[in-house]
């Protein structure tokens, strides 16, 4: 069953799952997510909420990085490996406002992500967001198919082949090479690509965009030291150059 079906026959009360070993912050966002209308599911550590997505797979998870036993960062490795929730929405929480923490959890795979102590009605804000993507993405038709050289994407199914091998993008990777795909040879900033890939409901750093390229050039560039495809304009941003796939 993918996750469209799963939205379908839950019915319109989205479903999620929170992570989190803290009694307070989970009941609290518990409250927060019943009072909005979600339906929320909810576990202590790592192994006990991969055993949850995998028996119900929700519509969008919080997973908190300190947990005891697997941590955040290796259960969204975990989940993004996976064929069946590697678009998964995952709003992360952590607890240190480092960069280093939240730039790793970008890393790893997390769509989104806040600093505790944070507002609920943010947390929700940031929940409603990743949905609202993932939902426009899943309804959208079997879409066209891009195909040059040694890339193809799928436009409908999300998947990805470089030079035939298959590539696990998350759901925001996929967005951003269908939105170089479909503006080549255009310079765009970080700032304007948030705007246009990213949304305006959504809160983050030009320094995400940064991460995103990043781990979309170890998918899809020949060598990422020396990226052909997604070309750093420095200063300003970047480019797609669809010259270099041949
Ligand atoms: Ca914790």
């Amino acid at each position: 069953m993918n996750r469209v079906e799963a939205v379908e026959r839950k019915g319109p009360r989205p479903r999620v799952l929170i992570i989190e070993d803290e009694d307070d912050i989970r009941g609290l966002v518990r409250y927060n997510l019943e009072q909005e209308g979600f339906a929320v599911d909810d576990a202590r550590d790592g192994a006990e909420g991969y055993e949850s997505v995998r028996r119900r797979a929700p519509d969008a998870l919080v997973l908190d990085l300190m947990l005891p036993g697997m941590s955040g960062l290796e259960l969204c490795q975990k989940l993004r490996a996976e064929s069946a929730t590697h678009t998964l929405p995952i709003v992360m929480l952590t607890a240190k406002s480092s960069e280093v923490d939240r730039v790793l959890g970008l890393e790893m795979g997390a769509d989104d992500y806040v600093v505790k102590p944070f507002s609920p009605r943010e947390l929700v804000a940031r929940i409603r967001a990743v949905l609202r993507r993932s939902h426009a993405q899943s309804n959208s038709d079997a879409g066209p198919v891009y195909e040059r050289g040694r890339l193809r994407m799928d436009m409908g199914t999300y998947e990805v082949f470089v030079d035939g091998r298959q590539r696990q993008l998350c759901l925001r990777e996929f967005e951003l090479l269908r939105f170089f795909v479909e503006h080549p040879m255009r310079v765009y900033s970080r700032e304007q690509l948030l705007d246009l890939v990213w949304g305006r409901d959504v809160f983050v750093e030009p320094r995400t965009v940064d991460v995103h390229v990043r781990r979309l050039r170890r998918q899809i560039e020949r060598d990422d030291s020396k990226p052909e495809l997604i070309l750093t304009v420095r200063s300003v941003g970047y480019r797609f150059n669809p010259e270099a796939l041949g």
